[in-house]
């Protein structure tokens, strides 16, 4: 029989984890040719998560749990889920059933068909999210997609089923600043989008404020993208020719009118205007650098504190 995981990265997830594995025990009666595996990975809740997720696994082998030392982020947490699924397939999802599982049946068969690796879904609308954080989101999409050479599409969720080759390939990218749907579109494959009206949260509130947001969408372009560093580059080199024509200009000026020493205003914009500009670049350059510093010092992305498979990477 075939095995399927499902990584289930939680945080404080305490009022839907419950929901959401019943719905994966029903789930899973439409999926009598796979054995599953669920894999819970406590990030470092503050609630009862683990406790409940314990409870499971108490009564269900199925469950696995991998409880980290601290609150690593949701990317660390999916990748020690993929770093520690031993199934053929392998599937991530939300805990707050925003990612259905009712999903998985026709995920499953869209596999077997044999014509793709993985299977994507995409929300088609965002219903029930702030419509300042919808614009911003769709402003992120066209944004990153114009600077980097990978496609990422526009709604498209973390939620994946994909074939074992394509989880190795994720465990391969052992980047420490991790942006998945960056990932998932860098390492290929087959890729089926499979569109579905967004969910609202079962329970419980999300985890994501607008400047976590902010952040993780210039990690996001930070590590597929070196635009921002030629548009630094390109600046510099137009400011100095434009700089340089004003001195033809004022050469010329002082030459054929004289010179009535005037233009104190305009100085100190000019001062000001590249002082900006050198500053935002340097500003560039620092956060390339930052992630490079993060990088080399090859800290592990997670730390184990507590699970109940005895073969699990507990620091990588
Ligand atoms: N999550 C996590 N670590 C964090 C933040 C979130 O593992 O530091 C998990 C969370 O428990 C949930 C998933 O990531 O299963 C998505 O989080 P959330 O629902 O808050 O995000 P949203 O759906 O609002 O984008
Ligand atoms: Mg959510």
């Amino acid at each position: 029989m075939e095995k399927m995981s499902l990584i289930i990265p939680c945080y404080n997830e305490e009022q839907s984890v419950t929901i959401l594995y019943n719905e994966i025990d029903r789930v899973s009666r439409e999926l009598p040719g796979y054995e599953l595996e669920m894999l819970f990975v406590d990030d470092g809740s503050k609630d009862d998560t683990l406790k409940i997720v314990k409870s499971f696994a108490v009564r269900d082998p199925r469950v696995k749990y991998l409880s980290f030392s601290r609150n690593f982020g949701k990317e660390a947490a999916m990748y020690a889920g993929f770093c520690n699924a031993s199934g053929s397939l392998v599937a991530v999802m939300d805990a707050d059933m925003q990612d259905p599982p009712s999903l998985l049946p026709k995920m499953v068969k869209i596999l077997e068909s044999g014509q793709w690796d993985s299977v994507a879904t995409r929300r088609v609308t965002r219903r029930g999210e702030p419509p300042v954080r919808s614009f911003f989101a769709r402003m992120f999409y066209k944004v990153i997609n114009k600077i980097t050479d990978i496609e990422i599409v526009d709604g498209a969720r973390d939620f994946r089923l994909m074939k074992r080759s394509m989880a190795d390939a994720i465990v391969k990218m052992g980047e420490y600043n991790r942006f998945s749907k960056g990932i998932y579109g860098w390492v290929g494959f087959r890729t089926y989008w499979l569109p579905y009206k967004n969910v609202e949260r079962a329970a419980g509130e999300t985890k994501w404020n607008f400047w976590k947001l902010l952040l993780y969408s210039i990690d996001g372009i930070v590590s597929f993208s070196q635009m921002p560093l030629s548009v630094a580059s390109f600046g510099g080199i137009a400011l100095t020719v434009l700089s340089l024509l004003f001195v033809v200009f004022l050469v010329l000026r002082k030459l054929i009118f004289g010179d009535p020493v005037a233009g104190w205003a305009s100085l100190a914009c000019l001062i000001t205007f590249i002082g900006g500009i050198q500053l935002f670049c340097m500003g560039i350059i620092g956060q390339y650098l930052a992630k490079t510093y993060l990088e080399v010092k090859g800290r592990p992305h997670y730390i184990i504190a507590d699970t109940n498979d005895p073969d699990a990477k507990k620091v990588m």
